[in-house]
C-alpha cells in the first residue's frame, strides 16, 4: 500500500514536471565502420527519429561515394568515357567542389585522385611495392586537375587513368551530411563518432585523441564546441610489405608513402574539410601543418610525433585551454 501510494506521488509529480529533454545513444555498423551516435532532443522519439534521420544521411553518403563496390556515382564516374561531359547530383557536385578546395589549399597533398596509386601499392588488397616505372605512371595519373568541374554540376575526367577514391575523404562527406540532418530533424545536441572520426553539434564535448602506436589507448583529450575533428596516421593500418612497414597515406607528389612520424589531428567546423586537410596536412608534415594551421584560422592542428619510446605533441594556438595530456610522460608544447 505504501509502495503504492509512494509510485502514485511519483507519478504525478512527474506529470507535472515539465517533459525533459531525453539523449539516445546507438552503436550500428555504416560506411564500411562503426558508429557511435548520441543524440539529444526535445524527447525520446524526437532523438530517435533524428538519430535515424542521420543514418540515412549517412548511408546516402556511401551509395553515392564507395569506390569498393560497383554502380556507385562515384563508381560510375570513374568508369566514364574520358572527355565526355558527366551530369553529376548535386550531392556529389558539391562534394567534389569541396574536395577541390582542399586539393587546393593543401597544394595537391591532399588528392582525391590517389587512386591509381592506391592500386600501384596495392592498399586495398595486402600490399605490394610497385616497379619505378608503373609508380611514374600512377603520379602522372593521380592528378586531380585532370577533373574538369563545369557548372551545372558537370564533370569531364581528361585522362582515361584518371582514379577517384573517397577514402581520405568519404568518411568526413558522410559526418557533414548527418549533422546537417541532425540539425534539420531538429537535434539540440549531437555527436557521431564513425571509426574514429568525430562530429559533434553543440558545445562542450570531448574527444579522445589516440596514442599513434597503439589506437585502443588515449594519450589526449580535446574540449570542443562544435565542427569535426579527424586524426590520419598509419598506426595498426600500415601494411607490410618485403618485411617493410608501409603507410596507406600517400605522398601525391612523390607517389611513396608519406613518411610515418606519428599521428595528425585536425579540429575544424566542416567533417569533410577536417577529413581532407588531416590527410593532406600529414603527407605535408608537422612543421608545414602547424605553419599552415596558423595561416588559416578556424582549423586547428595536433601533432603527436613518436621520438624513441617516447611522443611529442605540438599544437597550434587555438588549441591552448581545450587540450589535456592523459600521458604523464607527455606534455603539449603550443606553436606562439
Ligand atoms: P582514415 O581512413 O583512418 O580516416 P585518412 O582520412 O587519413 O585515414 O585517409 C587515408 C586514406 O585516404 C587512404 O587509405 C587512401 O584511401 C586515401 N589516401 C591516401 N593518401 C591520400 C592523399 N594524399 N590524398 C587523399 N587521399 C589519400
Ligand atoms: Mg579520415
Amino acid at each position: 500500500m505504501r509502495a503504492l501510494l509512494a509510485a502514485g506521488l511519483l507519478l504525478s509529480a512527474c506529470a507535472s514536471a515539465p517533459p525533459r529533454a531525453a539523449t539516445v545513444e546507438r552503436r550500428v555498423m555504416s560506411m564500411g565502420t562503426s558508429l557511435e551516435i548520441e543524440v539529444e532532443a526535445a524527447d525520446r522519439a524526437a532523438a530517435l527519429a533524428a538519430s535515424e534521420r542521420a543514418l540515412e544521411a549517412l548511408e546516402a553518403a556511401e551509395a553515392r561515394l564507395s569506390t569498393w563496390r560497383e554502380g556507385t556515382e562515384l563508381a560510375r564516374l570513374n568508369q566514364a568515357p574520358a572527355g565526355e561531359p558527366q551530369k553529376l547530383s548535386p550531392a556529389l557536385a558539391r562534394d567534389l567542389a569541396a574536395v577541390r578546395s582542399c586539393w587546393e589549399e593543401t597544394a595537391g597533398a591532399f588528392d582525391p585522385a590517389v587512386g591509381a596509386l592506391v592500386r600501384a601499392w596495392g592498399l586495398r588488397a595486402g600490399g605490394r611495392r610497385p616497379d619505378e616505372a608503373e609508380r611514374r605512371a600512377a603520379v602522372a595519373a593521380g592528378d586531380f586537375a585532370a577533373l574538369r568541374l563545369e557548372d551545372g554540376g558537370i564533370a569531364v575526367r581528361e585522362r582515361a587513368d584518371l582514379v577517384l577514391e573517397e577514402g581520405g575523404w568519404g568518411k568526413g562527406a558522410g559526418l557533414a551530411d548527418a549533422l546537417s540532418a541532425l540539425e534539420r530533424a531538429g537535434a539540440a545536441r549531437a555527436s557521431l563518432d564513425l571509426g574514429g572520426q568525430v562530429a559533434v553539434l553543440g558545445r562542450g564535448w570531448t574527444v579522445p585523441v589516440a596514442d599513434p602506436r597503439c589506437r585502443d589507448r588515449s594519450v589526449a583529450e580535446l574540449s570542443i564546441d562544435g565542427g569535426s575533428v579527424s586524426t590520419s596516421g598509419n598506426s595498426e593500418r600500415g601494411i607490410v610489405v618485403e618485411g617493410e612497414r608501409l603507410g596507406h597515406i600517400l605522398d601525391p607528389r612523390t607517389g611513396a608513402p608519406a613518411p610515418d612520424f606519428g599521428s595528425l589531428t585536425v579540429w575544424t567546423a566542416d567533417p569533410l574539410r577536417a577529413d581532407c586537410l588531416s590527410t593532406g596536412l600529414y603527407v605535408l608534415g608537422p612543421d608545414w601543418a602547424l605553419a599552415w594551421a596558423k595561416a588559416h584560422p578556424g582549423v586547428e592542428v595536433l601533432v603527436l610525433e613518436t621520438e624513441g619510446d617516447r611522443l611529442r605533441a605540438l599544437a597550434s594556438p587555438g588549441l591552448r585551454g581545450r587540450l589535456k595530456s592523459l600521458d604523464p610522460e607527455m606534455e603539449i608544447e603550443f606553436e606562439p
